[in-house]
Protein backbone atom coordinates (compact mmCIF):
# COMPACT_ATOMS: atom_id res chain seq x y z
CA UNK A 1 0.00 0.00 0.00
CA UNK A 2 1.29 3.41 -0.69
CA UNK A 3 -0.40 6.88 -0.64
CA UNK A 4 -0.87 9.89 -3.01
CA UNK A 5 -0.85 13.42 -2.22
CA UNK A 6 -2.17 15.74 -4.41
CA UNK A 7 -2.84 19.58 -5.10
CA UNK A 8 -6.01 20.09 -7.16
CA UNK A 9 -7.66 23.79 -7.90
CA UNK A 10 -10.58 24.30 -5.90
CA UNK A 11 -14.53 23.91 -7.07
CA UNK A 12 -17.64 24.91 -5.15
CA UNK A 13 -20.49 22.56 -4.81
CA UNK A 14 -20.59 19.73 -7.21
CA UNK A 15 -22.61 16.11 -7.40
CA UNK A 16 -20.51 15.23 -4.47
CA UNK A 17 -22.70 11.96 -4.37
CA UNK A 18 -22.39 10.49 -8.23
CA UNK A 19 -18.60 11.80 -8.56
CA UNK A 20 -18.30 9.72 -5.21
CA UNK A 21 -19.88 6.76 -6.51
CA UNK A 22 -18.31 6.94 -10.55
CA UNK A 23 -14.60 7.59 -8.61
CA UNK A 24 -14.67 4.84 -6.00
CA UNK A 25 -14.95 2.24 -8.59
CA UNK A 26 -12.84 3.92 -11.56
CA UNK A 27 -10.37 4.77 -8.75
CA UNK A 28 -8.89 1.45 -8.05
CA UNK A 29 -9.55 0.67 -11.52
CA UNK A 30 -7.71 3.34 -13.01
CA UNK A 31 -4.66 2.07 -10.51
CA UNK A 32 -5.06 -1.55 -12.09
CA UNK A 33 -5.31 -1.19 -15.25
CA UNK A 34 -4.32 2.15 -16.32
CA UNK A 35 -2.94 1.35 -19.78
CA UNK A 36 -5.57 1.95 -22.34
CA UNK A 37 -5.71 5.31 -23.71
CA UNK A 38 -9.26 6.08 -23.88
CA UNK A 39 -9.97 4.38 -21.20
CA UNK A 40 -7.44 6.13 -19.37
CA UNK A 41 -9.00 9.46 -20.11
CA UNK A 42 -12.25 8.58 -19.34
CA UNK A 43 -10.91 7.39 -15.58
CA UNK A 44 -8.16 9.97 -15.33
CA UNK A 45 -11.25 12.72 -16.01
CA UNK A 46 -13.26 10.87 -13.22
CA UNK A 47 -10.48 10.50 -10.96
CA UNK A 48 -9.28 14.28 -10.93
CA UNK A 49 -13.31 15.12 -9.86
CA UNK A 50 -12.55 12.07 -7.15
CA UNK A 51 -9.48 13.96 -5.62
CA UNK A 52 -11.21 17.51 -5.97
CA UNK A 53 -13.96 16.25 -3.84
CA UNK A 54 -11.68 14.57 -1.50
CA UNK A 55 -9.18 17.92 -1.31
CA UNK A 56 -12.56 19.79 -0.68
CA UNK A 57 -13.37 17.53 2.34
CA UNK A 58 -9.45 18.43 3.75
CA UNK A 59 -8.00 14.62 2.60
CA UNK A 60 -4.65 14.94 2.20
CA UNK A 61 -4.16 11.12 0.20
CA UNK A 62 -5.56 8.03 -0.41
CA UNK A 63 -4.61 4.50 -0.06
CA UNK A 64 -3.70 2.61 -3.36
CA UNK A 65 -3.04 -1.09 -4.19
CA UNK A 66 -1.18 -0.97 -7.39
CA UNK A 67 2.60 -0.74 -8.03
CA UNK A 68 2.09 2.02 -11.09
CA UNK A 69 3.57 5.36 -10.35
CA UNK A 70 0.99 8.20 -9.40
CA UNK A 71 1.13 11.80 -10.06
CA UNK A 72 1.35 14.30 -9.26
CA UNK A 73 2.80 14.26 -6.02
CA UNK A 74 2.06 17.36 -3.62
CA UNK A 75 1.37 17.48 0.02
CA UNK A 76 -1.84 20.09 0.54
CA UNK A 77 -2.23 22.03 3.66
CA UNK A 78 -3.21 20.04 6.82
CA UNK A 79 -7.09 19.98 7.21
CA UNK A 80 -8.37 21.32 10.29
CA UNK A 81 -9.60 18.37 12.84
CA UNK A 82 -13.50 17.82 12.50
CA UNK A 83 -14.72 19.24 15.96
CA UNK A 84 -17.78 16.95 16.02
CA UNK A 85 -18.11 14.03 18.31
CA UNK A 86 -18.92 10.63 17.03
CA UNK A 87 -22.31 10.07 15.89
CA UNK A 88 -23.84 6.73 16.62
CA UNK A 89 -23.81 5.19 13.45
CA UNK A 90 -26.82 3.85 11.45
CA UNK A 91 -26.69 0.99 9.47
CA UNK A 92 -25.85 1.95 6.42
CA UNK A 93 -24.86 5.20 7.33
CA UNK A 94 -21.48 6.83 5.54
CA UNK A 95 -18.34 6.84 7.80
CA UNK A 96 -17.13 9.89 9.29
CA UNK A 97 -13.40 10.36 7.86
CA UNK A 98 -13.08 13.60 6.84
CA UNK A 99 -16.39 14.83 5.56
CA UNK A 100 -17.20 18.04 6.56
CA UNK A 101 -20.57 18.96 9.09
CA UNK A 102 -23.06 19.77 6.21
CA UNK A 103 -22.19 16.46 4.48
CA UNK A 104 -22.59 14.55 6.94
CA UNK A 105 -26.10 16.28 7.94
CA UNK A 106 -26.94 15.76 3.84
CA UNK A 107 -26.17 12.25 3.95
CA UNK A 108 -28.63 11.97 7.17
CA UNK A 109 -31.03 13.97 4.76
CA UNK A 110 -30.28 11.43 1.67
CA UNK A 111 -31.16 8.53 4.04
CA UNK A 112 -34.22 10.01 5.24
CA UNK A 113 -35.85 10.38 1.93
CA UNK A 114 -35.46 6.77 1.14
CA UNK A 115 -35.95 5.11 4.65
CA UNK A 116 -38.85 2.72 5.10
CA UNK A 117 -37.70 1.84 8.60
CA UNK A 118 -41.10 2.10 9.82
CA UNK A 119 -44.69 1.94 8.67
CA UNK A 120 -45.12 6.08 8.25
CA UNK A 121 -43.06 5.64 4.96
CA UNK A 122 -46.22 4.46 3.68
CA UNK A 123 -48.30 7.26 3.74
CA UNK A 124 -45.79 10.29 3.74
CA UNK A 125 -45.67 12.49 0.61
CA UNK A 126 -42.39 14.21 1.59
CA UNK A 127 -39.96 13.42 4.69
CA UNK A 128 -38.65 17.03 6.61
CA UNK A 129 -35.87 15.97 7.83
CA UNK A 130 -35.70 19.68 9.74
CA UNK A 131 -33.61 22.53 8.86
CA UNK A 132 -31.23 25.21 10.19
CA UNK A 133 -28.09 26.17 11.47
CA UNK A 134 -25.06 24.56 12.70
CA UNK A 135 -23.86 25.26 16.03
CA UNK A 136 -26.85 27.09 16.86
CA UNK A 137 -27.60 28.65 20.58
CA UNK A 138 -31.10 26.39 20.19
CA UNK A 139 -32.35 23.81 18.42
CA UNK A 140 -36.20 22.96 18.47
CA UNK A 141 -37.22 19.68 18.38
CA UNK A 142 -40.94 18.93 17.48
CA UNK A 143 -43.43 16.25 17.46
CA UNK A 144 -43.60 15.00 13.76
CA UNK A 145 -44.63 17.02 10.84
CA UNK A 146 -48.46 18.10 9.71
CA UNK A 147 -49.86 18.07 6.59
CA UNK A 148 -48.49 21.49 5.11
CA UNK A 149 -44.57 20.02 6.41
CA UNK A 150 -45.65 16.81 4.80
CA UNK A 151 -46.32 18.65 1.63
CA UNK A 152 -43.23 21.35 1.72
CA UNK A 153 -40.53 18.80 3.32
CA UNK A 154 -39.86 21.39 5.83
CA UNK A 155 -40.45 20.85 9.30
CA UNK A 156 -42.88 23.76 11.33
CA UNK A 157 -44.36 26.03 8.59
CA UNK A 158 -47.91 25.36 9.15
CA UNK A 159 -49.95 27.65 11.66
CA UNK A 160 -47.99 25.95 14.74
CA UNK A 161 -44.77 26.60 12.83
CA UNK A 162 -46.36 30.54 11.84
CA UNK A 163 -46.24 30.84 15.88
CA UNK A 164 -42.96 28.74 16.78
CA UNK A 165 -41.30 31.90 14.37
CA UNK A 166 -42.68 34.29 16.01
CA UNK A 167 -41.31 32.64 19.64
CA UNK A 168 -38.22 32.98 17.59
CA UNK A 169 -37.83 36.25 16.92
CA UNK A 170 -39.36 36.86 20.30
CA UNK A 171 -36.18 35.12 21.41
CA UNK A 172 -34.00 37.27 19.24
CA UNK A 173 -33.07 34.53 16.71
CA UNK A 174 -34.66 34.15 12.99
CA UNK A 175 -35.37 30.58 11.70
CA UNK A 176 -32.12 30.57 9.84
CA UNK A 177 -29.63 31.15 13.33
CA UNK A 178 -31.56 27.88 15.04
CA UNK A 179 -32.14 24.60 14.22
CA UNK A 180 -35.53 23.10 13.84
CA UNK A 181 -36.53 19.25 13.78
CA UNK A 182 -38.71 16.89 15.01
CA UNK A 183 -39.08 13.05 16.59
CA UNK A 184 -40.64 11.44 13.34
CA UNK A 185 -39.30 12.91 9.99
CA UNK A 186 -42.34 11.45 8.24
CA UNK A 187 -46.24 12.43 8.98
CA UNK A 188 -48.04 10.09 10.66
CA UNK A 189 -51.97 9.99 9.55
CA UNK A 190 -54.36 12.00 10.74
CA UNK A 191 -51.43 14.15 12.98
CA UNK A 192 -51.92 11.21 15.39
CA UNK A 193 -49.11 10.58 18.03
CA UNK A 194 -46.37 8.78 16.31
CA UNK A 195 -46.32 5.10 17.80
CA UNK A 196 -43.20 4.17 20.42
CA UNK A 197 -42.02 1.64 17.52
CA UNK A 198 -42.24 4.59 15.12
CA UNK A 199 -40.31 6.92 17.33
CA UNK A 200 -37.73 4.08 18.29
CA UNK A 201 -37.15 3.47 14.53
CA UNK A 202 -36.92 7.18 13.77
CA UNK A 203 -34.67 8.64 16.20
CA UNK A 204 -31.17 7.35 15.46
CA UNK A 205 -31.62 10.04 12.65
CA UNK A 206 -32.30 12.82 15.29
CA UNK A 207 -29.27 12.03 17.42
CA UNK A 208 -27.01 11.92 14.36
CA UNK A 209 -28.32 15.58 13.72
CA UNK A 210 -27.68 16.76 17.43
CA UNK A 211 -24.23 14.96 17.13
CA UNK A 212 -23.32 16.92 13.95
CA UNK A 213 -25.40 20.18 14.51
CA UNK A 214 -24.10 20.81 18.40
CA UNK A 215 -26.45 22.87 19.56
CA UNK A 216 -25.58 24.64 22.53
CA UNK A 217 -29.45 23.87 24.16
CA UNK A 218 -32.09 22.37 23.12
CA UNK A 219 -35.64 23.25 23.43
CA UNK A 220 -38.42 20.25 23.71
CA UNK A 221 -41.58 21.31 22.28
CA UNK A 222 -44.56 19.01 23.91
CA UNK A 223 -44.86 15.68 25.16
CA UNK A 224 -43.90 13.66 22.45
CA UNK A 225 -40.56 15.46 21.68
CA UNK A 226 -39.82 15.11 25.63
CA UNK A 227 -40.17 11.64 25.80
CA UNK A 228 -38.38 10.80 22.52
CA UNK A 229 -35.40 12.96 23.33
CA UNK A 230 -35.24 12.61 27.45
CA UNK A 231 -37.61 9.56 28.04
CA UNK A 232 -39.42 12.12 30.27
CA UNK A 233 -42.63 10.49 32.50
CA UNK A 234 -44.27 13.24 33.45
CA UNK A 235 -47.18 15.00 31.74
CA UNK A 236 -45.58 18.19 29.64
CA UNK A 237 -48.09 20.22 32.25
CA UNK A 238 -45.84 19.29 34.89
CA UNK A 239 -42.59 19.03 33.26
CA UNK A 240 -42.56 22.40 31.18
CA UNK A 241 -40.04 24.70 32.97
CA UNK A 242 -37.67 21.81 33.32
CA UNK A 243 -33.71 21.33 32.40
CA UNK A 244 -33.12 17.53 31.39
CA UNK A 245 -29.94 16.65 29.81
CA UNK A 246 -28.87 15.00 26.09
CA UNK A 247 -25.28 13.99 25.56
CA UNK A 248 -24.26 16.90 27.60
CA UNK A 249 -26.63 19.57 26.12
CA UNK A 250 -29.19 20.97 28.39
CA UNK A 251 -32.66 20.17 27.29
CA UNK A 252 -35.64 22.82 27.94
CA UNK A 253 -38.87 21.33 28.20
CA UNK A 254 -42.16 23.19 27.22
CA UNK A 255 -45.30 23.23 25.56
CA UNK A 256 -45.70 22.35 22.13
CA UNK A 257 -46.82 25.51 19.63
CA UNK A 258 -49.84 23.38 18.37
CA UNK A 259 -51.07 23.23 21.97
CA UNK A 260 -50.40 27.22 22.40
CA UNK A 261 -53.17 27.76 19.63
CA UNK A 262 -55.71 25.31 21.41
CA UNK A 263 -55.15 27.07 24.48
CA UNK A 264 -53.92 30.35 24.78
CA UNK A 265 -53.54 30.69 28.65
CA UNK A 266 -50.40 28.60 28.39
CA UNK A 267 -48.64 31.58 26.25
CA UNK A 268 -47.17 33.03 29.53
CA UNK A 269 -45.53 29.91 30.75
CA UNK A 270 -44.25 28.97 27.50
CA UNK A 271 -42.84 32.82 26.91
CA UNK A 272 -40.89 32.18 30.46
CA UNK A 273 -39.24 28.92 29.85
CA UNK A 274 -38.26 30.81 26.72
CA UNK A 275 -36.61 33.32 28.31
CA UNK A 276 -35.01 30.91 31.25
CA UNK A 277 -33.58 29.37 27.94
CA UNK A 278 -32.29 33.07 26.64
CA UNK A 279 -30.57 33.39 30.77
CA UNK A 280 -28.52 30.22 30.41
CA UNK A 281 -27.21 31.33 27.32
CA UNK A 282 -26.87 34.65 29.10
CA UNK A 283 -29.02 36.61 26.87
CA UNK A 284 -31.98 38.45 27.81
CA UNK A 285 -34.69 39.23 24.64
CA UNK A 286 -34.45 41.78 22.76
CA UNK A 287 -36.89 44.90 23.24
CA UNK A 288 -40.21 44.65 21.03
CA UNK A 289 -39.93 47.03 18.40
S1 LIG B 1 -40.64 8.21 10.30
FE1 LIG B 1 -38.42 8.01 10.35
S2 LIG B 1 -38.06 5.80 10.59
FE2 LIG B 1 -40.18 6.05 9.86
S3 LIG B 1 -40.00 5.88 7.62
FE3 LIG B 1 -39.91 8.09 8.17
S4 LIG B 1 -37.70 8.53 8.31
FE4 LIG B 1 -37.95 6.29 8.39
Amino acid sequence: MFFVFFVVPQKSAIDHSRTLAISQFSLPFLLHFGYNASLMNILHSQTVEYLRYLKEQGITHVPGTSKQPVTPVKRAPKAAPDPAPAAPPLAGAAPRGGLTQSVELQLITDEVAACRRCLLHRTRTRTVPGQGALRPDVMFIGEGPGANEDEQGIAFVGRAGQLLTRMIAAMGYTRDEVFIGNIVKCRPPGNRVPSPEEMNDCIPYLKRQIAIIQPKLIVCLGATAARGLVQETLPIGKARGQWREFEGIPVMLTFHPAYLLRDGTKKGACWSDLKAVLARLGKTPPKPA
